[in-house]
């Protein structure tokens, strides 16, 4: 872990309230794996005091880092007003990531809404290493899903919506049935009520599961128990002990 002050070098609004960061951040880039985040500085004084947890999205060369940042409040804000050459503070790579079996050769990822954030980078890794990959995307609208052309090509991609502007017609776990028979391991990263119907289906029972928690959280470093969460195994910190868990390790 680090702490870089990584400066901006683009920022486009890819979807609506959703910008695209690319970021110099060399040390940072090279260490981070898919799944780990960062806890961005969204400020230059201590205005807000916490710094705000974000998936790394991809990673270019070992050198450039890129974020997505969906605007939910003041710090998401501010991130999205940075332009090239604006610093921001950031520590990181920070939290366990994703891991994927040695033998799974084909894995499906199920992304809802922002959650697409870290399975591009998970996606890019598995293509890359020769695997096949399944990624469900899933949105409110048309206009909120992950631009097509920004994608990892290689990979098989099912767009879902809500209002079926788009796609499918629904959410991105009502289609994953089909998809499920095929891979040999499963990644999600949405939201809670997406993992709650996620943890209810029949064609998951007894698949390895592993979701990424975006929790509110304090610190990012383990230190102020502000993201405890309940597993079976006992209370876990998202920011130190995740934010990847099992699927059926959480006490929905
Ligand atoms: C491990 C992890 C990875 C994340 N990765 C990304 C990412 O790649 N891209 C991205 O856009 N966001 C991501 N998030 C969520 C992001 O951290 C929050 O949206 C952000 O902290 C909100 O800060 P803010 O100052 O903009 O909003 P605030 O002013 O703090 O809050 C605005 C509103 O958002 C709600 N909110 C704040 N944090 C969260 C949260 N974690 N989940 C749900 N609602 C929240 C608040 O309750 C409030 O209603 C991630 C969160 C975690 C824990």
């Amino acid at each position: 872990m680090r702490q870089v002050t990584a400066t901006v070098i683009s920022n486009a609004e890819v979807m609506p309230q959703v910008h695209l960061l690319w970021l110099e951040a060399p040390g940072m880039a090279a260490a981070a794996r898919p799944g780990q985040f960062v806890m961005a500085r969204c400020g230059t004084g201590h205005d807000p005091l916490l710094r705000r947890p974000l998936s790394v999205h991809r990673v270019d060369g070992g050198q450039r880092l890129a974020l997505l940042v969906g605007v939910a409040g003041r710090g998401t804000g501010w991130l999205s007003y940075r332009r090239k050459g604006d610093v921001v503070d950031l520590l990181g790579p920070l939290g366990n990531g994703f891991s994927i079996r040695t033998a799974a050769r084909s894995l499906l990822l199920v992304a809802g809404g922002i959650g697409v954030a870290p399975l591009v980078f998970l996606a890019e890794e598995a293509l890359r290493s020769g695997r096949a990959v399944s990624l469900v995307v899933g949105a409110r609208s048309a206009s909120g899903l992950y631009p097509r052309s920004l994608l990892p090509s290689g990979a098989s991609v099912v767009e879902v919506t809500e209002d079926g502007s788009e796609g499918l017609r629904g959410m991105a776990v009502d289609h994953i049935d089909g998809c499920v028979g095929r891979a040999e391991q499963v990644f999600a990263c949405g939201p809670a009520t997406m993992y709650r119907s996620m943890a209810g289906k029949e064609c998951l029972t007894g698949e390895p599961v592993q979701i990424s928690l975006e929790t509110m959280m304090g610190c990012g470093l383990g230190a102020c128990y502000g993201c405890a969460t309940r597993t079976r195994t006992g209370m876990r910190m998202v920011c130190h002990d995740g934010p990847v868990f099992e699927l059926d390790d959480v006490i929905w």
